[in-house]
């Protein structure tokens, strides 16, 4: 689903020559969770417990679709998914197959107009469809749609492809011929779960940028964006859904259609890195331990002489420990994190955003005074939240703060699904790691190297999007570099 940026500017000043922007916003925000299922029994209380667990890729709408008597019902609205799907308006929806959605924010308003499963009707059936993604063709196909008559209710790729689907089954009467003429339209970021009548389908992009696995729960099958969902519901993860791959789901059986034709991969590298649950496994490799190994390998390639290691809560943890168990240094936490306040970026002016990031964050003195820290963040988008916190630990008495970041340099933007859109907003993109240093307020700032980050991983490098941090995309994006063109392909791809 496309998004919208939130944002405001913050000019820091670094002699007289240079200047950096930073941007109010606490980190990157994905856009979208998904979550199928079909059991023998009502599957609407364990769908809504998955979209519970999956409630970080997106906090602005929820929404669930269930077969029932013969149609779709929806309930859909904004909020977290006890606010959206609540038990008053969750009264009477039961079935037993269904699909779910969490939604970061998009373009236009965050309002229930905007909330996912998307519904279409078509001569041969209902279709609902949840979709976590960004189409990278939603230009040139959204016009040739446009020219040929249709109409569109927002500005929503996912309605776009959910209207598509509709004149493909109403064309073949086939849901799985539908789906897949479907994808051939469509480039970019998609993993989809879709209910075409009473058949549930999960669908992942040949790339597969954003992830999709299955898992068998008891009496039935479910089809969700990360593992940790099946957990939750006492399942057992069965597989990825593959790149190119629709997979049907029923109570008790699967069935893969596989991808017409092998292409190369590009599974996100930030999936590892920030977005997704550290207890999730992702195509084959569980992100709690590809971020331990961020830290391990950042210990090898940026040492540090300082008394401890120190995590930023919640998203450098992983790092940090993976740092002090290579290096020896002992492991602290300095921050308390208070988990009641709203993000920063919206309070209206600075004195405001300043309370609330300490309201958020109160650094531990007993851990902080007189030491010489290293403070471990998984990556650096705009740097406002990291210069804070570092001023925060001088404020408490550090002696020191070094910074180590388990990403490399972000520098250009994502079109596949997360909310970095424009060069300016990356503190990295025109500036010199001193001028970055300088700007946060650290002694000293070390990043994973690109290739240590593969390594973390632990795929090959071919297989991965790394185009936010590389500039090199594996799809055509009209102005930017595709990765195989041979002139810009030094390093790695
Ligand atoms: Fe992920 Fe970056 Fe590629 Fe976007 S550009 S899919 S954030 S690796």
């Amino acid at each position: 689903m496309r998004i919208r940026q939130d944002r405001e500017a913050q000019d820091i000043y670094l002699g007289e020559s240079s200047r950096l922007r930073l941007f109010h916003m606490t980190g990157p925000k994905h856009s979208c969770g998904v979550v199928g299922m079909y059991a023998a029994y009502n599957v609407v209380p364990s769908v809504h417990k998955a979209l519970r667990i999956i409630q970080h890729r997106g906090q602005e709408s929820a929404g669930i679709s269930v077969f029932k008597e013969g149609g779709i019902l929806t309930v859909k609205d904004s909020g977290l998914v006890q606010v959206a799907l609540n038990r008053r308006n969750m009264e009477g929806l039961e079935g037993l197959c269904a699909i779910g959605h969490v939604r970061y924010s998009t373009t236009g308003n965050k309002g229930a107009v905007n909330a996912q499963p998307l519904f279409v009707q078509t001569t041969n059936g209902m279709i609902a469809a949840a979709h976590n993604g960004d189409i990278t063709n939603y230009t040139e196909l959204k016009k040739k749609y446009l020219d040929a008559g249709w109409s569109f209710l927002t500005d929503s790729d996912s309605e776009l492809l959910t209207k598509i689907m509709g004149k493909h089954m109403t064309q073949y009467n086939d849901p799985v011929k539908a789906i897949r003429s479907t994808m051939n339209e469509l480039d970019g970021a998609y993993s989809l779960t879709v209910l075409i009548n009473d058949r549930l389908f999960g669908v992942r992009d040949p790339y597969g940028f954003r992830p999709l696995c299955l898992g068998r729960v008891d009496a039935g099958y479910v089809i969700v964006s990360e593992s940790a969902a099946i957990d939750a519901l006492k399942g057992d993860l069965v597989r990825d859904v593959q790149p190119g791959e629709i997979v049907e789901i029923k109570s008790d059986s699967f069935k893969i259609y596989p991808a017409p034709a092998e292409t190369p991969r590009a599974h996100c590298m930030f999936e590892w890195v920030y977005f997704a649950r550290p207890d999730s496994v992702i195509d084959g490799r569980e992100v709690y331990s590809v971020r331990r190994r961020i830290g391990e390998i950042l210990a090898r390639e940026s040492p540090a002489e300082v008394d401890c290691v120190m995590p930023v809560p919640d998203s450098g943890r992983a790092h940090a420990l993976g740092y002090s168990i290579q290096s020896g240094i002992p492991y602290e936490e300095g921050f308390m994190k208070n988990r009641f306040v709203e993000r920063t970026f919206i309070m209206p002016d600075q004195k405001d955003r300043e309370n609330a990031v300490s309201m958020k964050m109160n650094p531990i003195k007993s851990t902080v005074k007189g030491k010489r820290i290293l403070l471990v963040d998984d990556s650096i988008v705009r740097g406002t939240t990291l210069s804070r916190l570092i001023r925060m630990l001088r404020e408490a008495g550090a002696k020191e703060v070094h910074v180590r970041i388990g990403c490399p340099p972000i520098v250009a933007p994502c079109y596949y699904g997360v909310d970095m859109k424009t060069r300016d907003q990356f503190i990295a993109n025109q500036h010199t790691l001193e001028d970055i240093r300088a700007a946060i307020g650290a002694d000293t700032l070390g990043y994973i190297s690109a290739p240590g980050l593969v390594e973390a991983i632990g795929m090959p490098a071919s297989d991965l999007c790394m185009a936010c941090i590389n500039n090199r995309y594996p799809t055509n994006i009209p102005g930017e570099t595709h990765r195989f063109q041979s002139k810009l392909n030094p390093d790695f791809v």
